[in-house]
């Protein structure tokens, strides 16, 4: 039996956008016979108390998760383990470059806008010593490959660059893509659900999952939620997340129905959805949110509940 995930940074409270996600990534695995597994991505931008909001949250919702949670911030050994193993395989070098250093290089000829441009690639053991007094260094892989394909269920076979991306930060903390792929193969997650603004960073984990010899999970990325200009759904934009919206006197299973309805699925309960669920009637647009429609949508049904 494989398993599905929803992983989320414990940066704040959850809002609409990702509890839809969350939504979605349940009805995929459920749908699958797949378990259900909830990580706590907290290698940086933690917010106190984020974490235990956001699982009362999902509880709130009613999704129910298997196995123990995964705290990412206790898991660094099995990182550093991995990164043994591709130093090993001279698959790993020390880069010193700032933002700035790397913005002014500008691309490698060939390579896509906005890829490392390969400036520590290839110092000498000289050049290291001399850049290690100046700045601390980051990991990065020592890709062999500039693109790599990965299926996705929406985006069918997606090509996407990989270049030398970072594995270890230059504060020593393991970057997102390194953790991912380690925990989503000791998890043995094949399938990933998750917001599709994170669909040009599957052919990097593809990548690395390949190179650790694991097998590379299915992906669906699922579009996201935006306010009324087109951007991504932010504290800015109102009541969106599920704390503001209850502070309205609004039912969770009330939010979960408006989050059903907006993916085109029965919203009487997530059981029901869960009946219907059929991934290829799902809406391949993103979801605009205006958060006082919402609440007004949301305001008649909790008074009719009382
Ligand atoms: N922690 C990431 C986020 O909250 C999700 C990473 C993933 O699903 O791979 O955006």
């Amino acid at each position: 039996m494989g398993a599905g995930r929803f992983a989320p940074s414990p940066s704040g409270p959850l809002h609409l956008g990702n509890l839809r996600t969350a939504i979605l990534a349940w009805l995929f695995a459920r749908s699958t016979q797949r378990e259900f597994l909830l990580r706590v991505e907290d290698l940086d931008r933690v917010r106190s108390g984020a974490e235990a909001t956001q699982i009362s949250e999902l509880e709130a919702l009613g999704l129910n998760f298997d196995g123990p949670l995964l705290r990412q911030s206790e898991r660094f050994p099995i990182y550093f383990a991995a990164i043994e193993q591709l130093k090993q395989r001279d698959l790993v070098y020390p880069c010193f470059c700032s933002r700035k250093d790397i913005a002014e290089a500008g691309s490698a000829p060939h390579a896509a806008p906005g890829a490392y441009p390969g400036t520590c690639r290839n110092l000498s053991e000289s050049e290291r010593e001399a850049k290690a007094k100046i700045r601390p260094a980051a990991l990065r892989l020592r890709a062999e490959v500039n693109e790599f394909s990965v299926h996705d269920q929406f985006a069918g076979n997606y090509s996407g660059t990989v270049d030398d991306f970072v594995l270890v930060r230059n504060d020593g903390a393991p970057a997102y893509n390194l953790a991912v792929v380690i925990d989503d193969a000791a998890c043995g997650i094949d399938q990933v659900v998750r917001g599709d603004d994170l669909l040009s960073s599957a052919p990097r984990q593809g990548y690395l999952a390949s190179l650790l010899g694991y097998e590379i999970p299915d992906y669906v990325h699922v579009p996201l939620a935006l306010n009324s200009k087109g951007q991504r759904l932010a504290k800015r934009d109102g009541a969106v997340t599920l704390e503001e919206i209850t502070e309205h006197g609004v039912h969770p299973a009330d939010v979960v129905a408006i989050l059903l309805e907006s993916l085109g699925l029965p919203s009487t309960s997530l059981q029901a959805a869960l009946e219907a669920f059929d991934p290829v009637n799902l809406p391949r647009e993103p979801w605009i949110v205006e958060p006082e429609n919402i609440v007004q949508q949301l305001m008649p049904r909790a008074s009719r509940n009382r």
